[in-house]
């Protein structure tokens, strides 16, 4: 059996499947094509990102970065995580450096903010 010494950090950090299944979702998007869909808990998440955010009226795309950055529906969510608020990224071209700066702390936050989110999200959408 190959040894991968080049294994990230976070595989090894005391946190459940189900985040670091979230985690590795949101961190393998490829960096300038927004991710289209998402798992969170069995329950398939899709993004549109050629349409507009259908649950605020600020006319921007709908994918991550908009729900981890810019949307106002999302910003109380967004203020109760310290990790949300520090990882301060100004547009889309750098929204793949918000899953690489990362500790343990970092991405309980990430994925608690992300599963709230996708709930208030499906309430929004009626789905
Ligand atoms: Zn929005």
């Amino acid at each position: 059996m190959k040894h991968n010494s080049n294994r990230e950090g976070y595989l090894n950090y005391p946190i459940s499947i189900h985040k670091k299944r979230i985690f590795a979702q949101l961190r393998l998007q490829p960096d300038r094509i927004s991710i289209l869909s998402l798992y969170i808990n069995r329950h398939k998440v899709i993004f549109n990102p050629n349409h507009y955010c259908s649950i605020c009226n600020v006319k921007d795309n709908d994918d991550l970065f908009h729900v981890f950055c810019k949307c106002m529906i999302y910003q109380p969510l967004r203020l109760a995580y310290p990790t949300l608020k520090s990882h301060n990224v100004p547009n889309r071209r750098f929204f793949h450096e918000f899953f690489r700066r990362y500790d343990c702390q970092a991405i309980h936050e990430i994925c608690d903010f992300i599963r709230y989110a996708m709930y208030l999200r499906s309430f929004c959408l009626n789905e």
